[in-house]
């Protein structure tokens, strides 16, 4: 078990000439679930972006802390060594590595003691995890993400957020193509890793559906790269009913 936060504060971001961040101020817990909804545009997946270090941004003020450590001064392989994982809007096809591949280049970050010492630990989790989510195993072996459909490339961010078991996860729009059972699946799957190692997790959404299993302790409205309302979870059932029109 760990105790900490992803501290954000003042967070101002953008690409260049363009400001998308305008201040925006954030901090989230060990074992809590925060959900930042808003329209398209908002600045949703540049602040999951700008979180996790992808080239082309640039932080124009504020700061991002995880136990303190300041995140954006580093590259996006020490953040995600600091524990801080990004389960991606579009996961991208990674021809020729196999998603063991992936994972046990990424193992350092995964705490000593808790796998075995070779990479059989990886792939037995692996397994556990696809069982508990509903992946099919046979896809396994497969290059990252190729031929797998939009719902399979989800659940194949999932699976791997299921075996580095990081301490804070990013989890853009992971509900977007997964049918009613994937979302399920793996919205409960994520529920279970808040009290498994207590996981924080940013959940980013544009629908209630998602929240259904998925329960946030806090709720975050983003318009114009700014947090303009949070609340509990009877904010994401406003927004589902009313739309975002009274917060722009
Ligand atoms: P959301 O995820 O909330 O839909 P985004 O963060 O993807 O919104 O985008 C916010 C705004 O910034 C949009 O107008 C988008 O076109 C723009 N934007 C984001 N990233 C880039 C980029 N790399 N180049 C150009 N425009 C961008
Ligand atoms: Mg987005």
């Amino acid at each position: 078990m760990s105790t900490g936060e992803l501290c954000i504060e003042g967070l101002r971001a953008g690409i260049p000439g363009r400001e998308i961040l305008k201040g925006l101020t954030l901090t989230v817990r060990s074992g809590e679930v925060h959900a930042v909804m808003g329209p398209n545009g908002s600045g949703k997946s540049t602040l999951a972006h700008v979180l996790m270090g992808r080239p082309g941004y640039e932080i124009l003020d504020g700061s991002v802390t995880l136990d303190g450590i300041d995140l954006l001064s580093l590259p996006t392989w020490q953040r995600a060594r600091a524990g801080l994982f990004l389960g991606m809007q579009h996961p991208i096809e990674v021809p020729g590595v196999s998603l063991v591949d992936s994972l046990t280049a990424a193992r350092p970050s995964i705490p000593s003691g808790e796998l075995g010492a070779s990479d059989n630990g990886i792939a037995t989790r692996l397994h556990e995890e696809a069982r508990r989510i509903g992946f099919d195993e046979r896809f396994l072996d497969r290059s990252l993400n190729v031929d797998l459909s939009g719902g399979e490339r989800k659940r194949n961010e999932t699976l791997q957020l299921g075996v580095l078991r990081p301490r804070f996860a990013i989890l853009d729009e992971i509900d977007s193509g997964l049918d009613v059972d994937a979302l399920g699946a793996v919205g409960r799957r994520v529920q279970e890793a808040t009290k498994e190692w207590d996981l924080g997790v940013l959940a980013i959404t544009h629908f209630r559906r998602l929240l259904d299993v998925l329960h946030p302790d806090v709720v975050h409205v983003l318009s114009d790269g700014r947090v303009v309302a949070t609340g509990g979870s009877d904010l994401a059932e406003i927004v589902d009913r009313s739309g975002y029109a009274a917060y722009s």
